[in-house]
């Protein structure tokens, strides 16, 4: 009797600590949902374009991530409390002479007429965002702010001029390189190494030309001796778009502790990104059926539209087929806590890398973005530095670079 009744009191107090437990994480996350509705929330990368194009998604409507839906959409924004995103223009590295530039840069208009388009059809749920006043006045508006980031130089060719075109078509930043090193810089990445030794002559350059337009500067992707070149070149404060910190996941993507003090010295700040946060156990079939996919599709360079599409029916079934394990929120918050220990709380933001790869397996699309407030709520971080964190932090750095311009 006496046993029975200890077991039914330890069940009922194991029920009380579940209950007590799940309910105080609906708390968090129940808190972080009014946060949303309070701050202004921004990422400031998604690769989002890559899902328009002419039979692509349709962003005014509640799309299924889980059936080729893309990770965000404008309703779905909404849904998630997220303001404002900034949808990549991205252009793979390809050939750099003057015919393959050209026809990069013919692929860069296509991409911006094609998010003008979405933007055009929907005027009711979203706009063109070009100053960070845009974004403020839209949420009061309840409208989703859409800003323009040019994610990799390639389609300037050598032609300094074409900074400030990309400027007025509205993009607000230009990530250095991508995977590849490029005749503006190197890559973080390249398989063959540096060969500028950091950026290019004409990579000082754009720099330069970047300041004066007061467009952002994007060191996501870049080596680090090119970052340090444009630490020294910037007047301005600078980003990275979608980065993560070295000493929490050891890849060259993201950065080291050095390069994180040197960002905060330089008064810019790091945007977590939902790729290159953690170890994850390894996957052959998956690993071999990307790479055979790549090679299938000439590394996305170069595709019609037809074969794009085709591309990415591919993609999601290879994600269907050979699911990976995801980094999760917590993970994610790991690299805040690194960076807040190390800096402070001014140089960090969220970058997703939505539609570019990223995802959480409780952030897997825009929907579940409270779940990282909740995180941060359950960590002890204040709104105060919540907002920082989702729009503060970033703003600030738009703000100083715009001011800095000479134009
Ligand atoms: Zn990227």
């Amino acid at each position: 009797m006496l046993l029975k009744r200890i077991t039914l009191l330890s069940v009922s107090l194991g029920l009380l600590i579940l209950c007590a437990c799940s309910s105080s994480q609906g708390t968090y996350l129940e808190q972080a949902k009014k946060i949303h509705k309070e701050i202004l929330t921004l990422d400031s990368h998604t690769d989002t374009p890559l899902m328009l194009g002419r039979r692509g998604l349709d962003l005014g409507v509640h799309n299924d991530p889980h059936e080729g839906g893309g990770k965000l959409d404008f309703p779905r924004m909404k849904e998630g409390g997220l303001d404002a995103a900034f949808f990549a223009v991205f252009l793979g590295q390809g050939e750099e002479t003057p015919e393959a530039f050209e026809v990069a840069q013919q692929r860069a208009r296509s991409i911006f007429e094609s998010i003008y388009e979405v933007l055009d059809e929907y005027p009711e749920m979203a706009e063109l965002a070009l100053s960070p006043d845009d974004a403020y006045r839209l949420k009061e508006e309840g409208k989703r702010a859409i800003y323009l980031g040019l994610e990799n130089a390639y389609p300037l060719g050598n032609d300094i001029a074409m900074v400030e075109k990309y400027y007025e078509k509205g993009a607000r930043y230009i990530t250095l390189s991508h995977t590849r090193n490029n005749h503006v810089s190197d890559s973080s990445n390249d398989p063959d190494g540096p060969v500028h030794d950091g950026l290019s002559a004409f990579g000082k350059e754009v720099v330069k030309e970047m300041n004066r337009l007061g467009m952002m500067i994007d060191i996501s992707h870049i080596s680090d001796k090119a970052f340090y070149d444009v630490m020294e070149i910037s007047n301005a404060p600078v980003i990275a778009s979608h980065s993560n910190a070295r000493s929490v996941h050891n890849d060259p993507r993201n950065l080291n502790d050095d390069m994180l003090l040197a960002l905060a010295e330089n008064g810019g700040v790091v945007q977590l990104c939902f790729l290159y946060v953690t170890q994850l156990p390894p996957n052959p079939p998956r690993d071999s059926a990307r790479t055979a996919l790549r090679e299938k599709y000439n590394n996305f360079q170069g595709l019609s539209d037809e074969e794009m599409e085709n591309a990415r029916a591919d993609w999601y079934a290879i994600d269907r087929d050979f699911p990976s394990q995801l980094p999760t929120v917590a993970d994610l918050v790991d690299h805040v806590d690194h960076i807040v220990n190390l800096i402070g709380i001014d140089y960090v933001g969220i970058g997703s890398d939505f539609d570019g790869g990223g995802q959480l397996e409780d952030c897997y699309d825009v929907t579940e973005m409270p779940n990282i407030t909740a995180e941060l709520l359950k960590r002890g971080y204040s709104k105060e530095d919540i907002e920082k964190i989702w729009s503060g932090n970033f703003m600030r750095v738009f703000r100083e670079a715009q001011n800095l311009r000479e134009v």
